[in-house]
């Protein structure tokens, strides 16, 4: 029996289960190992928050799928990798020798700047964690009878997760005890056109979020500007950049410069040919990407095609990411910014369409009788 090992339970790795449970590889065990029994998934991270879908809704829950594959589970953390020795380690479950492994771990939040903020630091990831450290924070808040909260980081999430935090604060407590910041560094979505930086912009503005262009440090009171400018508040969640695992760098593997496993266009690591990864985990050095969950969940099927392939002793096969991708941000309410390809709009219309491919893509996951395992649905 060979053995395939999937570290980590994101959404690429979704994908090669329901693969799996489709069609079964003969002559193949295979084990995924991911610290949660399930993967709430991102994109309707900020709806919860809003208070726009139950936590259920917005998360895979893998037993099923397990079951379905017949994939043994190991409820723990990768901790490690030797990947000269073809050995993957575990918080707790000791060593795991693979065949063939593939990593769709994630990335970690890069909050290491914030840090002096202390026990009033909430960072997104993970993303199990963040959901019980807000869910006590709105407590909190709500005994306070007030809130003034900071969002560090002016990409699309940071700048969903302020407006998520400030419809649903300015909804329990009122809009007129509700203070909410956000820091920008930069600027307000780096990468992003014109025309979608504009429109977050006024939306911003009229939902009264306070935006500071600059770099933060925390610190007891909150966080302080470069300039010495201090910014007092009661919670800061940090939406900041991205980095790889630490354990990544003693893997053996050959990694991009940012640290992330260096990957070819079939997902296959440069250095190690029987070492997949896909999404945040993975840096496509002939084809370099933003790292976005339509990526990972793009890379699904490349990666399970490639694995069977692999493991039968077939060369991978090339795949080509998409240059462009249609952004959706949810503004609070029920209403979302729409851009493509340079052209942006807004309003409640955007969110129902946004609302739709969120439901359809989690449905694939749920494994109740009326939904078909085939079915195939991208995210927003
Ligand atoms: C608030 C927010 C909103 C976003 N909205 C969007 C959006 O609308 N569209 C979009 O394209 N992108 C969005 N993103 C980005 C998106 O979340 C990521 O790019 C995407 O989740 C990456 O998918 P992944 O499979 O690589 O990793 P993840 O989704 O992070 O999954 C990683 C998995 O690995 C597990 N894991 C982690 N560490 C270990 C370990 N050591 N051992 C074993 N398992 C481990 C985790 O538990 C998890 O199951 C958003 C991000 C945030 C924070």
């Amino acid at each position: 029996m060979k053995q395939l090992v999937l570290a980590g339970g994101g959404h690429a790795h979704l994908h090669v289960l329901k693969a799996l449970a489709a069609h079964p590889w003969p002559g193949v065990e295979v084990t995924l190992i991911s610290p949660y029994a399930r993967q709430i998934y991102s994109g309707m991270l900020p709806g919860w928050m809003a208070g726009h879908y139950r936590l259920d809704q917005c998360a895979a829950a893998l037993e099923p799928l397990l079951k379905a594959a017949k994939v043994r589970f190991i409820q723990d953390s990768v901790s490690g990798l030797d990947a000269r020795r073809r050995v993957i380690q575990t918080l707790h479950s000791g060593d795991i020798a693979y065949d063939a492994l593939s990593l769709d771990t994630g990335a970690q939040v890069d909050a290491s700047c914030l840090a002096a903020t202390g026990a009033k630091l909430l960072t997104i990831r993970p993303i199990e964690s963040f959901v019980v450290d807000w869910t006590q924070q709105i407590d909190r808040f709500k005994q306070a009878g007030k809130a003034s909260l900071a969002v560090v980081g002016g990409g699309a999430a940071g700048v969903e997760l302020a407006l998520a935090a400030r419809y649903r604060l300015s909804l329990e407590l009122g809009a007129n005890k509700v203070q909410v910041t956000l820091i920008a560094g930069s600027g307000l979505l780096p990468g992003h056109g014109p025309s979608i930086v504009r429109q977050v912009t006024r939306t911003l503005a009229r939902r009264q979020i306070e935006v500071v262009q600059g770099y933060a440090a925390g610190c007891s009171s909150g966080l302080q500007l470069s300039d010495g400018t201090a910014i007092p508040v009661d919670c800061v969640i940090a939406a900041t950049g991205v980095k790889p695992a630490a354990w990544l760098a003693d893997s053996r593997l050959a990694l991009a410069q940012d640290g992330f496993i260096a990957v070819q266009d079939g997902q296959q690591s440069v250095s190690h040919p029987e070492v997949f990864a896909a999404g945040d985990v993975a840096s496509r050095i002939d084809a370099p990407h933003a790292k976005s969950g339509v990526y990972a969940v793009r890379a699904g099927p490349v990666l399970a095609g490639n694995l069977h392939r692999v493991l039968n002793g077939l060369a991978p096969l090339a795949y080509q990411p998409q240059k462009r991708s249609l952004y959706l941000l949810a503004t609070g309410p029920k209403e979302a910014i729409m851009s493509w390809g340079g052209i942006s709009a807004g309003g409640g219309w955007a969110w129902k369409w946004k609302d739709w491919i969120d439901r359809r893509f989690m449905r694939q996951y749920d494994l109740a009788p009326e939904n078909g395992i085939g079915e195939e649905h991208e995210p927003a």
